[in-house]
């Protein structure tokens, strides 16, 4: 079976997912598109030769499409998500969930009164290899019980006109809030964020930033966030154990020596660093949605994401611990 699949959002990522959809994977179709701008979704239609829906709700009743992959913007997420699980289609929903908590438990009340997972959000580093190797290594043993887990997420740069001091937490670090409690297999407690001297390149941006977040079973878990680095898009992280520690390795497949020196590639953004995550992340979509069901991060973790990421923003402001709350996690998350 071909699964046909509906994309609601046809910008920067939603047209990444319909060429990978389309030239790279097997199992799924392009069959719908629709977009808040009418000429995009068309453009965006072409090569699959999709039909053009003008909202998502008539994308989603047609009867072509089986599955639904949400790219358009955050705050429209939910409105697309509750029909789409009303009428029993597999959703992938690129992150965040929603950008409001309170939407995000109205999702997973949906998800739970269906009884069965349909949803997978978008925290693609899952299924990066390196961190999956780093996850498999900590499971194995080979360093004892983690102790501390510490990352560095760093952009060359960021559009002065579009990005804020906040985004580096709600649109940038959650990414490394997913591995941390993916990772730890652990849910964080309490969250505070540090900003000291500011790089000058970003004018007032609050950047960089340093958080460090308590799991609740005691692992700390840091995160640098640095968005204006220059050199290049640098994703680290390493876990610190009780006899030895485990770290991502540079991500390029060659080291040159020449001259005098040795160097190796940095990757020029994120579509470039997680490249293969993102092909990995879509066929375990197309094949648990084949199936008729969800795989992967999911709309539990997409909720306690947000969660933690509100507490950041309110310990950024505060210059406090903040704690994190959050409601009893159904069993269908188990
Ligand atoms: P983008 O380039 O702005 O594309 C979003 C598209 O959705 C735009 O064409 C927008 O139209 C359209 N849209 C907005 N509201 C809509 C609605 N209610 N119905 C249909 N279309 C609607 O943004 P993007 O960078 O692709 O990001 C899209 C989503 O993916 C965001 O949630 C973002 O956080 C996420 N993302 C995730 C990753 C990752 O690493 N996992 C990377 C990039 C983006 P208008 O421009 O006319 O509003």
């Amino acid at each position: 079976m071909t699964l046909g699949i509906g994309v609601i959002g046809t910008g920067m990522i939603g047209q990444d997912h319909i060429r990978r959809i389309t030239d790279v994977l097997a199992g799924g179709r392009v069959v719908a598109v629709a977009d808040a701008d009418r000429s995009r979704a068309e453009t965006a239609a072409e090569k699959p030769s999709a039909t053009v829906h003008d909202d998502a709700a008539s994308l989603i009743a047609a009867p072509e499409v089986d599955a639904v992959l949400i790219c358009s913007w955050g705050p429209a997420h939910e409105e697309a998500i509750l029909p789409a699980l009303a009428a029993g289609k597999p959703v992938f929903c690129e992150k965040p969930l929603a950008p409001k908590q309170d939407a995000c438990l109205r999702i997973i009340d949906a998800e739970v009164k269906l009884g069965r997972r349909l949803i997978q959000v978008g925290f693609m580093r899952r299924y990066d290899t390196a961190y999956r190797a780093l996850k498999e290594t900590l499971a194995a043993g080979k360093v004892g019980a983690p102790l501390m887990y510490h990352a560095a997420h760093r952009n060359a740069s960021v559009p002065a006109d579009l990005y804020t001091s906040d985004m580096a937490i709600s649109d940038t670090m959650v990414h490394d809030i997913d591995v941390a409690r993916w990772l730890l297999d652990d849910e964080v407690a309490r969250v505070r964020v540090m900003a000291g001297r500011r790089n000058s390149v970003g004018g007032d941006l609050r950047d960089p930033i340093f958080s460090v977040m308590e799991m609740q079973g005691g692992v700390l878990a840091t995160v640098e966030i640095s968005v204006n680095i220059g050199y290049g898009y640098d994703i680290r992280g390493e876990v610190s154990g009780e006899t030895g520690t485990i770290e991502l390795a540079e991500a390029n497949p060659v080291v040159l020596k020449a001259g005098d020196g040795f160097s190796g590639r940095v990757p020029a953004d994120w579509r470039e660093r997680f490249i293969d995550a993102y092909d990995r992340e879509i066929a375990a979509w197309i094949e648990a949605a084949s199936a008729g069901g969800a795989t992967g991060p999911s709309a539990w973790d997409g909720y306690a994401i947000t969660a933690v990421s509100d507490a950041g923003l309110r310990a950024a402001e505060t210059g406090e611990a903040v704690e994190v709350h959050l409601v009893d996690r159904p069993d269908i998350y188990a």
